[in-house]
Protein backbone atom coordinates (compact mmCIF):
# COMPACT_ATOMS: atom_id res chain seq x y z
CA UNK A 1 0.00 0.00 0.00
CA UNK A 2 2.77 2.23 1.14
CA UNK A 3 4.31 1.62 -2.21
CA UNK A 4 0.95 2.17 -4.58
CA UNK A 5 0.73 5.89 -2.34
CA UNK A 6 4.20 6.58 -3.68
CA UNK A 7 3.30 5.49 -7.60
CA UNK A 8 0.18 7.58 -7.56
CA UNK A 9 0.91 10.42 -5.89
CA UNK A 10 4.75 11.22 -7.81
CA UNK A 11 5.74 12.00 -3.99
CA UNK A 12 9.77 11.41 -3.88
CA UNK A 13 10.35 7.91 -1.97
CA UNK A 14 13.29 9.31 1.08
CA UNK A 15 13.94 6.37 3.50
CA UNK A 16 12.59 9.08 5.97
CA UNK A 17 8.94 9.42 3.88
CA UNK A 18 9.28 6.28 3.46
CA UNK A 19 8.99 5.57 6.94
CA UNK A 20 6.30 8.16 7.77
CA UNK A 21 3.82 7.12 5.26
CA UNK A 22 4.70 3.20 6.16
CA UNK A 23 3.62 4.59 9.88
CA UNK A 24 0.65 5.79 8.84
CA UNK A 25 -0.97 3.15 6.72
CA UNK A 26 0.10 1.07 9.32
CA UNK A 27 -1.58 2.50 11.89
CA UNK A 28 -4.78 2.90 9.59
CA UNK A 29 -4.71 -0.73 8.81
CA UNK A 30 -4.21 -1.57 12.54
CA UNK A 31 -1.03 -3.59 11.99
CA UNK A 32 1.41 -2.76 15.28
CA UNK A 33 5.02 -2.00 14.21
CA UNK A 34 7.41 -1.59 16.88
CA UNK A 35 10.01 1.20 15.39
CA UNK A 36 6.85 3.51 14.62
CA UNK A 37 6.37 4.06 18.59
CA UNK A 38 9.95 4.97 18.81
CA UNK A 39 9.39 8.81 18.81
CA UNK A 40 6.11 8.20 21.75
CA UNK A 41 8.32 5.93 23.41
CA UNK A 42 11.35 8.86 23.97
CA UNK A 43 8.58 11.42 24.26
CA UNK A 44 8.04 9.56 28.01
CA UNK A 45 11.19 10.36 28.87
CA UNK A 46 11.32 13.73 28.67
CA UNK A 47 9.39 15.87 31.41
CA UNK A 48 5.36 16.92 31.01
CA UNK A 49 6.64 20.65 30.05
CA UNK A 50 9.23 19.15 27.41
CA UNK A 51 6.68 17.09 26.22
CA UNK A 52 3.93 19.58 26.01
CA UNK A 53 6.39 21.84 24.02
CA UNK A 54 6.83 18.87 21.85
CA UNK A 55 2.99 18.39 20.79
CA UNK A 56 2.77 21.76 19.84
CA UNK A 57 5.46 20.57 17.10
CA UNK A 58 3.75 17.44 15.41
CA UNK A 59 6.63 14.94 15.82
CA UNK A 60 6.41 12.00 14.11
CA UNK A 61 9.76 10.68 13.29
CA UNK A 62 12.85 10.62 15.66
CA UNK A 63 15.16 12.42 12.85
CA UNK A 64 12.39 15.09 13.76
CA UNK A 65 12.54 14.20 17.85
CA UNK A 66 16.46 14.91 17.45
CA UNK A 67 16.07 18.07 15.71
CA UNK A 68 13.75 19.27 18.25
CA UNK A 69 15.98 18.57 21.10
CA UNK A 70 18.82 20.23 19.68
CA UNK A 71 16.87 23.24 19.38
CA UNK A 72 15.57 22.76 22.96
CA UNK A 73 19.36 21.86 24.33
CA UNK A 74 20.63 25.05 22.44
CA UNK A 75 17.75 27.34 23.89
CA UNK A 76 18.72 26.94 27.35
CA UNK A 77 20.04 29.58 29.14
CA UNK A 78 22.21 29.39 32.70
CA UNK A 79 19.63 31.22 34.28
CA UNK A 80 17.04 28.23 33.47
CA UNK A 81 19.49 26.19 35.68
CA UNK A 82 20.30 28.40 38.47
CA UNK A 83 20.21 25.78 40.95
CA UNK A 84 22.01 23.78 39.51
CA UNK A 85 24.54 25.83 38.44
CA UNK A 86 24.45 27.33 41.92
CA UNK A 87 25.00 23.68 43.58
CA UNK A 88 27.90 22.80 41.22
CA UNK A 89 29.93 26.14 41.66
CA UNK A 90 29.40 25.47 45.46
CA UNK A 91 30.47 21.92 45.09
CA UNK A 92 33.43 23.06 43.50
CA UNK A 93 34.53 25.51 45.80
CA UNK A 94 34.34 23.18 48.47
CA UNK A 95 36.13 20.52 46.59
CA UNK A 96 39.06 23.68 46.25
CA UNK A 97 38.95 24.18 49.77
CA UNK A 98 39.56 20.59 50.15
CA UNK A 99 42.21 20.42 48.06
CA UNK A 100 44.25 23.10 49.86
CA UNK A 101 43.48 21.81 53.35
CA UNK A 102 43.62 18.06 53.36
CA UNK A 103 45.75 15.60 53.54
CA UNK A 104 47.05 14.65 49.62
CA UNK A 105 45.82 11.01 49.67
CA UNK A 106 42.11 11.64 51.56
CA UNK A 107 41.80 14.72 48.89
CA UNK A 108 41.77 12.14 46.17
CA UNK A 109 39.67 9.46 48.04
CA UNK A 110 36.98 12.68 48.08
CA UNK A 111 37.32 13.83 44.77
CA UNK A 112 37.53 10.18 43.19
CA UNK A 113 34.21 9.49 45.01
CA UNK A 114 32.27 12.51 43.92
CA UNK A 115 34.31 14.30 40.70
CA UNK A 116 34.92 10.94 39.31
CA UNK A 117 30.90 9.19 40.27
CA UNK A 118 27.96 10.17 38.20
CA UNK A 119 26.54 13.75 38.90
CA UNK A 120 23.33 13.07 38.08
CA UNK A 121 21.03 15.10 40.66
CA UNK A 122 21.35 18.98 41.72
CA UNK A 123 19.29 17.86 44.96
CA UNK A 124 22.42 15.03 45.68
CA UNK A 125 25.50 17.70 45.05
CA UNK A 126 23.41 20.43 47.04
CA UNK A 127 22.99 17.44 49.80
CA UNK A 128 26.58 16.89 49.55
CA UNK A 129 27.65 20.23 49.34
CA UNK A 130 25.84 21.01 52.95
CA UNK A 131 27.73 18.14 54.02
CA UNK A 132 30.84 19.67 53.33
CA UNK A 133 30.20 23.15 53.98
CA UNK A 134 29.29 22.21 57.80
CA UNK A 135 32.74 20.74 58.01
CA UNK A 136 34.44 23.58 56.17
CA UNK A 137 32.74 26.60 56.96
CA UNK A 138 35.56 27.92 59.07
CA UNK A 139 38.10 27.92 56.03
CA UNK A 140 38.97 31.33 55.44
CA UNK A 141 38.07 33.04 51.77
CA UNK A 142 41.29 33.20 50.67
CA UNK A 143 41.05 30.43 48.06
CA UNK A 144 37.52 31.07 47.18
CA UNK A 145 39.15 34.03 45.24
CA UNK A 146 41.46 31.32 43.52
CA UNK A 147 38.10 29.94 42.19
CA UNK A 148 38.04 32.92 40.31
CA UNK A 149 40.40 32.40 38.17
CA UNK A 150 38.44 29.29 36.96
CA UNK A 151 35.41 31.04 35.63
CA UNK A 152 31.98 29.28 36.14
CA UNK A 153 31.23 26.13 35.54
CA UNK A 154 28.84 23.43 33.78
CA UNK A 155 28.80 19.97 33.71
CA UNK A 156 30.59 19.64 30.84
CA UNK A 157 33.42 21.12 32.40
CA UNK A 158 33.87 18.59 34.92
CA UNK A 159 36.11 16.86 33.01
CA UNK A 160 38.52 20.00 32.58
CA UNK A 161 37.90 20.84 36.32
CA UNK A 162 38.93 17.47 37.18
CA UNK A 163 42.56 18.27 35.63
CA UNK A 164 42.77 21.52 36.56
CA UNK A 165 41.95 19.86 40.19
CA UNK A 166 45.06 17.45 39.69
CA UNK A 167 47.37 20.27 38.30
CA UNK A 168 46.02 22.03 41.53
CA UNK A 169 47.03 19.18 43.40
CA UNK A 170 50.37 18.89 42.09
CA UNK A 171 51.09 22.45 42.76
CA UNK A 172 50.25 21.56 46.59
CA UNK A 173 53.37 19.98 47.20
CA UNK A 174 55.13 23.24 46.47
CA UNK A 175 52.51 25.53 47.73
CA UNK A 176 53.16 23.86 51.49
CA UNK A 177 56.53 24.10 51.24
CA UNK A 178 55.92 28.39 51.21
CA UNK A 179 53.02 28.13 53.58
CA UNK A 180 56.21 25.69 56.08
CA UNK A 181 58.33 28.76 54.74
CA UNK A 182 55.85 31.81 55.66
CA UNK A 183 55.48 29.86 59.22
CA UNK A 184 58.86 29.33 59.64
CA UNK A 185 59.68 33.14 59.09
CA UNK A 186 56.58 34.41 60.85
CA UNK A 187 57.58 32.18 64.46
CA UNK A 188 61.44 33.17 63.77
CA UNK A 189 59.37 36.76 63.88
CA UNK A 190 56.93 36.67 66.41
CA UNK A 191 58.25 35.39 69.85
CA UNK A 192 60.24 39.06 70.43
CA UNK A 193 59.96 40.62 74.07
CA UNK A 194 58.27 43.86 71.99
CA UNK A 195 55.11 43.39 70.80
CA UNK A 196 55.10 46.56 68.63
CA UNK A 197 56.19 44.54 65.57
CA UNK A 198 53.85 41.84 66.19
CA UNK A 199 50.63 43.41 64.38
CA UNK A 200 52.72 44.25 61.35
CA UNK A 201 54.08 40.71 61.24
CA UNK A 202 50.38 39.61 61.75
CA UNK A 203 49.81 41.33 58.60
CA UNK A 204 52.24 40.32 56.86
CA UNK A 205 51.30 36.77 58.01
CA UNK A 206 47.67 36.62 56.94
CA UNK A 207 49.09 38.26 53.49
CA UNK A 208 51.38 35.28 53.19
CA UNK A 209 48.32 33.08 54.08
CA UNK A 210 46.29 34.30 51.71
CA UNK A 211 48.79 34.08 49.02
CA UNK A 212 51.98 32.35 49.81
CA UNK A 213 53.28 32.90 46.16
CA UNK A 214 53.45 36.55 47.79
CA UNK A 215 56.79 35.45 49.91
CA UNK A 216 58.85 35.87 46.59
CA UNK A 217 57.56 39.62 45.75
CA UNK A 218 59.77 42.26 46.14
CA UNK A 219 57.65 44.59 48.32
CA UNK A 220 56.98 41.43 50.76
CA UNK A 221 60.46 40.87 51.11
CA UNK A 222 61.26 44.51 51.62
CA UNK A 223 58.57 44.21 54.63
CA UNK A 224 60.16 41.16 56.01
CA UNK A 225 63.51 42.45 55.96
CA UNK A 226 62.01 45.71 57.95
CA UNK A 227 60.14 43.63 60.41
CA UNK A 228 63.30 41.68 61.42
CA UNK A 229 65.02 45.06 61.94
CA UNK A 230 62.30 46.45 63.76
CA UNK A 231 62.04 43.52 65.95
CA UNK A 232 65.61 43.38 66.68
CA UNK A 233 65.73 47.36 67.58
CA UNK A 234 63.00 47.12 69.44
CA UNK A 235 63.82 44.14 71.46
CA UNK A 236 67.02 45.98 72.38
CA UNK A 237 65.50 49.51 73.26
CA UNK A 238 62.77 47.51 75.33
CA UNK A 239 66.08 45.42 76.48
CA UNK A 240 67.81 48.42 77.64
CA UNK A 241 64.87 50.05 79.82
CA UNK A 242 63.89 46.47 81.36
CA UNK A 243 67.65 47.05 82.32
CA UNK A 244 67.29 50.06 83.61
CA UNK A 245 64.00 50.04 84.93
CA UNK A 246 66.15 46.62 86.65
CA UNK A 247 68.55 48.65 88.54
CA UNK A 248 66.40 51.54 89.50
CA UNK A 249 64.53 48.96 91.28
CA UNK A 250 67.73 47.44 92.87
CA UNK A 251 68.97 50.84 93.56
CA UNK A 252 66.13 51.89 95.54
CA UNK A 253 65.97 48.30 97.51
CA UNK A 254 69.78 48.71 98.16
CA UNK A 255 69.49 52.41 99.10
CA UNK A 256 66.71 51.23 102.04
CA UNK A 257 68.40 48.22 102.91
CA UNK A 258 71.51 50.35 103.53
CA UNK A 259 69.31 52.94 105.11
CA UNK A 260 68.25 50.56 107.69
CA UNK A 261 71.94 48.78 108.37
CA UNK A 262 73.31 51.84 108.88
CA UNK A 263 70.49 53.10 111.74
CA UNK A 264 70.50 49.90 113.84
CA UNK A 265 67.81 51.71 116.03
CA UNK A 266 65.64 50.87 112.81
CA UNK A 267 62.41 48.52 113.21
CA UNK A 268 61.65 45.58 110.71
CA UNK A 269 58.65 46.99 109.73
CA UNK A 270 60.94 49.57 107.74
CA UNK A 271 61.18 46.79 105.55
CA UNK A 272 57.63 46.97 104.59
CA UNK A 273 58.27 50.32 103.50
CA UNK A 274 60.35 49.17 100.34
CA UNK A 275 57.02 47.28 99.08
CA UNK A 276 55.58 50.46 98.95
CA UNK A 277 58.60 51.83 97.49
CA UNK A 278 58.66 49.31 94.60
CA UNK A 279 55.18 50.03 93.87
CA UNK A 280 55.32 53.96 93.29
CA UNK A 281 58.72 53.58 90.80
CA UNK A 282 56.88 53.56 87.28
CA UNK A 283 57.89 50.99 85.01
CA UNK A 284 57.23 50.21 81.39
CA UNK A 285 54.69 47.00 81.28
CA UNK A 286 57.41 44.06 80.77
CA UNK A 287 59.59 45.70 83.67
CA UNK A 288 56.69 45.33 85.67
CA UNK A 289 57.41 41.30 86.23
CA UNK A 290 60.72 42.35 86.94
CA UNK A 291 59.06 44.79 90.27
CA UNK A 292 56.27 42.08 90.96
CA UNK A 293 59.37 39.53 91.88
CA UNK A 294 61.38 42.18 93.77
CA UNK A 295 57.89 43.16 96.17
CA UNK A 296 58.09 39.40 96.36
CA UNK A 297 61.79 38.85 97.47
CA UNK A 298 61.10 41.96 99.56
CA UNK A 299 58.09 40.72 101.38
CA UNK A 300 59.83 37.55 102.34
CA UNK A 301 63.37 39.94 103.57
CA UNK A 302 60.03 41.26 105.59
CA UNK A 303 59.21 37.76 106.89
CA UNK A 304 62.69 36.65 107.74
CA UNK A 305 63.25 40.01 109.62
CA UNK A 306 60.61 39.63 111.51
CA UNK A 307 61.54 35.90 112.42
CA UNK A 308 64.79 36.88 112.80
CA UNK A 309 63.76 40.10 115.03
CA UNK A 310 61.67 37.30 116.80
CA UNK A 311 64.52 34.83 117.50
CA UNK A 312 66.71 37.99 118.55
CA UNK A 313 64.54 38.90 121.01
CA UNK A 314 64.36 35.73 122.43
CA UNK A 315 68.37 35.30 122.33
CA UNK A 316 68.14 38.45 123.70
CA UNK A 317 66.43 37.65 127.08
CA UNK A 318 68.70 34.73 127.53
CA UNK A 319 71.96 36.47 126.78
CA UNK A 320 70.12 38.90 129.68
CA UNK A 321 69.70 35.66 131.65
CA UNK A 322 73.15 34.60 130.94
CA UNK A 323 74.74 37.89 131.72
CA UNK A 324 73.20 37.91 135.05
CA UNK A 325 74.55 34.21 135.78
CA UNK A 326 77.78 35.78 134.70
CA UNK A 327 77.77 38.78 136.83
CA UNK A 328 76.39 36.51 139.61
CA UNK A 329 79.84 34.14 139.18
CA UNK A 330 81.95 37.15 138.80
CA UNK A 331 81.12 38.10 142.32
CA UNK A 332 81.33 35.07 143.41
CA UNK A 333 84.45 34.79 141.97
CA UNK A 334 85.74 38.22 143.36
CA UNK A 335 84.35 37.18 146.69
CA UNK A 336 86.52 33.69 146.64
CA UNK A 337 89.45 35.47 145.22
CA UNK A 338 89.50 37.82 148.14
CA UNK A 339 88.60 35.13 150.42
CA UNK A 340 91.98 33.46 149.13
CA UNK A 341 93.85 36.73 149.64
CA UNK A 342 92.40 38.09 152.30
CA UNK A 343 93.42 36.89 155.61
CA UNK A 344 89.78 36.07 157.61
CA UNK A 345 91.49 37.28 160.79
CA UNK A 346 93.47 40.26 160.18
CA UNK A 347 91.82 41.50 157.48
CA UNK A 348 95.41 41.52 156.04
CA UNK A 349 96.64 39.25 152.54
CA UNK A 350 97.22 35.92 153.08
CA UNK A 351 100.34 33.75 152.38
CA UNK A 352 98.79 34.01 148.76
CA UNK A 353 98.28 37.26 148.69
CA UNK A 354 101.21 37.98 149.51
CA UNK A 355 103.27 36.27 147.04
CA UNK A 356 101.69 37.66 144.31
CA UNK A 357 102.41 41.05 145.92
CA UNK A 358 105.69 39.86 146.12
CA UNK A 359 105.81 39.17 142.34
CA UNK A 360 104.46 42.55 141.43
CA UNK A 361 107.28 44.12 143.40
CA UNK A 362 110.24 41.90 141.76
CA UNK A 363 108.52 42.58 138.72
CA UNK A 364 108.71 46.53 139.08
CA UNK A 365 112.25 45.80 140.64
CA UNK A 366 113.43 43.50 137.45
CA UNK A 367 111.79 46.42 134.83
CA UNK A 368 112.41 49.57 136.06
CA UNK A 369 115.09 49.28 139.54
CA UNK A 370 112.22 50.08 141.73
CA UNK A 371 113.95 48.77 144.91
CA UNK A 372 111.62 47.79 148.22
CA UNK A 373 112.16 46.33 151.54
CA UNK A 374 110.82 43.32 153.32
CA UNK A 375 109.93 43.81 156.59
CA UNK A 376 109.24 41.13 159.12
CA UNK A 377 106.93 41.61 162.32
CA UNK A 378 107.07 38.99 164.74
CA UNK A 379 104.78 39.45 167.67
CA UNK A 380 106.77 38.93 171.15
CA UNK A 381 106.41 36.16 173.72
CA UNK A 382 102.57 35.59 171.79
CA UNK A 383 102.58 31.91 173.57
CA UNK A 384 102.67 33.54 176.87
CA UNK A 385 99.56 36.01 175.84
CA UNK A 386 97.76 33.09 174.98
CA UNK A 387 98.66 31.41 178.15
CA UNK A 388 97.30 34.35 180.28
CA UNK A 389 94.20 35.41 178.42
CA UNK A 390 93.40 32.52 176.45
CA UNK A 391 93.81 31.39 172.52
CA UNK A 392 90.69 33.83 171.95
CA UNK A 393 91.90 36.76 173.51
CA UNK A 394 95.34 35.93 170.96
CA UNK A 395 92.71 36.03 168.53
CA UNK A 396 91.47 39.70 169.36
CA UNK A 397 95.12 40.79 169.81
CA UNK A 398 96.28 39.77 166.31
CA UNK A 399 93.31 40.97 164.48
CA UNK A 400 94.09 44.31 166.03
CA UNK A 401 97.72 44.21 165.04
CA UNK A 402 96.73 43.33 161.45
CA UNK A 403 94.19 46.36 161.31
CA UNK A 404 96.77 48.72 163.22
CA UNK A 405 99.64 47.77 160.64
CA UNK A 406 97.15 48.26 157.32
CA UNK A 407 95.96 51.81 159.26
CA UNK A 408 99.77 53.08 159.23
CA UNK A 409 101.23 51.49 156.44
CA UNK A 410 101.78 53.86 153.56
CA UNK A 411 99.47 54.22 150.35
CA UNK A 412 101.44 52.08 148.00
CA UNK A 413 102.55 49.55 151.16
CA UNK A 414 101.40 46.17 151.60
CA UNK A 415 100.59 44.08 154.65
CA UNK A 416 99.99 40.61 154.98
CA UNK A 417 100.11 37.47 157.57
CA UNK A 418 103.51 35.68 157.10
CA UNK A 419 102.66 33.31 159.42
CA UNK A 420 101.07 32.36 162.96
CA UNK A 421 101.50 35.70 164.94
CA UNK A 422 103.97 36.89 161.80
CA UNK A 423 103.34 40.00 159.55
CA UNK A 424 105.04 40.99 156.50
CA UNK A 425 105.47 44.74 155.04
CA UNK A 426 106.27 45.20 151.60
CA UNK A 427 107.15 49.31 151.02
CA UNK A 428 108.73 50.86 147.81
CA UNK A 429 112.04 52.54 149.14
CA UNK A 430 115.95 52.85 148.30
CA UNK A 431 116.89 53.91 151.47
CA UNK A 432 117.03 51.59 154.95
CA UNK A 433 117.67 54.47 157.02
CA UNK A 434 114.23 55.65 156.29
CA UNK A 435 112.26 52.51 155.98
CA UNK A 436 113.62 51.95 159.95
CA UNK A 437 112.31 55.42 161.40
CA UNK A 438 108.84 54.56 160.01
CA UNK A 439 108.59 51.23 160.87
CA UNK A 440 110.30 51.60 164.33
CA UNK A 441 107.45 54.03 164.49
CA UNK A 442 104.97 51.45 164.08
CA UNK A 443 106.37 49.51 166.83
CA UNK A 444 107.03 52.23 168.95
CA UNK A 445 103.10 52.97 168.34
CA UNK A 446 102.12 48.92 169.04
CA UNK A 447 104.17 49.17 172.04
CA UNK A 448 102.10 52.32 173.37
CA UNK A 449 98.75 51.30 171.98
CA UNK A 450 96.15 50.23 174.47
CA UNK A 451 94.90 46.57 173.41
CA UNK A 452 91.30 46.21 175.19
CA UNK A 453 90.86 42.31 176.04
CA UNK A 454 87.50 42.29 178.31
CA UNK A 455 87.49 45.71 179.03
CA UNK A 456 91.02 45.18 179.90
CA UNK A 457 94.69 46.74 178.63
CA UNK A 458 97.15 44.30 177.33
CA UNK A 459 100.50 45.57 176.33
CA UNK A 460 101.94 43.99 173.28
CA UNK A 461 104.98 44.30 171.61
CA UNK A 462 106.55 43.43 168.51
CA UNK A 463 110.06 42.97 167.03
CA UNK A 464 110.84 44.13 163.15
CA UNK A 465 113.93 42.99 160.54
CA UNK A 466 114.31 44.85 157.89
CA UNK A 467 116.08 43.87 154.33
CA UNK A 468 116.40 46.04 151.69
CA UNK A 469 115.89 43.97 147.80
CA UNK A 470 118.81 46.09 146.20
CA UNK A 471 121.44 44.95 148.85
CA UNK A 472 120.32 41.08 148.05
CA UNK A 473 121.14 38.57 145.23
CA UNK A 474 117.42 37.93 145.19
CA UNK A 475 114.04 38.20 146.37
CA UNK A 476 113.97 34.58 148.64
CA UNK A 477 117.28 35.92 149.98
CA UNK A 478 115.99 39.19 151.11
CA UNK A 479 113.09 37.50 152.54
CA UNK A 480 115.56 35.64 154.70
CA UNK A 481 117.77 38.36 155.43
CA UNK A 482 114.44 40.00 156.97
CA UNK A 483 113.76 36.98 158.95
CA UNK A 484 117.05 37.24 160.05
CA UNK A 485 117.38 40.60 161.22
CA UNK A 486 114.34 39.62 163.40
CA UNK A 487 115.75 37.10 165.32
CA UNK A 488 118.79 39.50 165.42
CA UNK A 489 115.92 41.53 167.21
CA UNK A 490 114.47 39.23 169.78
CA UNK A 491 118.29 38.14 170.62
CA UNK A 492 118.83 42.15 171.36
CA UNK A 493 116.13 41.87 174.16
CA UNK A 494 112.63 42.01 171.69
CA UNK A 495 110.02 45.14 171.32
CA UNK A 496 113.00 46.92 168.39
CA UNK A 497 114.28 46.88 165.20
CA UNK A 498 117.10 45.90 162.95
CA UNK A 499 119.57 46.73 161.79
CA UNK A 500 120.11 49.74 163.07
CA UNK A 501 120.97 52.57 161.33
P1 LIG B 1 108.94 35.07 170.68
O1 LIG B 1 108.95 36.33 171.40
O2 LIG B 1 110.31 34.37 170.66
O3 LIG B 1 108.40 35.21 169.31
O4 LIG B 1 108.04 34.15 171.49
P2 LIG B 1 106.64 33.65 171.04
O5 LIG B 1 105.90 32.99 172.13
O6 LIG B 1 105.86 34.74 170.39
O7 LIG B 1 107.05 32.64 169.95
P3 LIG B 1 106.59 31.16 169.57
O8 LIG B 1 106.91 30.89 168.18
O9 LIG B 1 107.28 30.23 170.58
O10 LIG B 1 105.07 31.07 169.85
C1 LIG B 1 104.08 31.55 168.95
C2 LIG B 1 102.75 31.27 169.45
O11 LIG B 1 101.74 31.92 168.74
C3 LIG B 1 102.45 29.81 169.38
C4 LIG B 1 101.02 29.72 168.93
O12 LIG B 1 100.23 29.05 169.81
C5 LIG B 1 100.59 31.16 168.86
N1 LIG B 1 99.77 31.33 167.75
C6 LIG B 1 100.10 31.17 166.45
N2 LIG B 1 99.04 31.43 165.67
C7 LIG B 1 98.01 31.81 166.52
C8 LIG B 1 96.67 32.23 166.31
O13 LIG B 1 96.15 32.31 165.16
N3 LIG B 1 95.89 32.58 167.41
C9 LIG B 1 96.41 32.49 168.66
N4 LIG B 1 95.64 32.83 169.69
N5 LIG B 1 97.66 32.08 168.88
C10 LIG B 1 98.46 31.75 167.80
MG1 LIG C 1 106.95 33.74 165.77
MG1 LIG D 1 106.51 35.63 168.44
Amino acid sequence: KTLLHFKESKELMTPDNFAKRFCEIAKKEKVAVESCDKVAKYAQRLSPEMQKLMAGYAIKSSDELLYFLTTQVGRLEKTNNKDLLAAIERFIRILLKITARLPFDELKRITAQTVGGDLRLPSHLIQSADRFKLFFDSYTDGYLKELEKHGTFTISDLPTLSAELDAVLGAKEHLETIDAMVHLLVTALTPSISTQVHERIAKLEAQLKENPELITAPAVKEELGECIVQRIRDDNDLFNQNIIDANRVIDALLEKIAAMIANSESKYDDVADIRSELQAIDLNEDAKSVRERLIGVSDKINESIKNFSHALQNDQSEVKILQARVLELEHALQAAQKEASEDFLTSTLTRRGLAKELERFEAAYAKNGTDYAVVFFDVDHFKKINDTYGHNAGDVILASIGKFLNRHAGENDVVGRYGGEEFILLTPSTDLAAVFTTVDAIRSKIENAKFLYQKKPVTVTTSAGIALRSRQANQPATIKEADAMVYEAKGAGRNQVFPRP
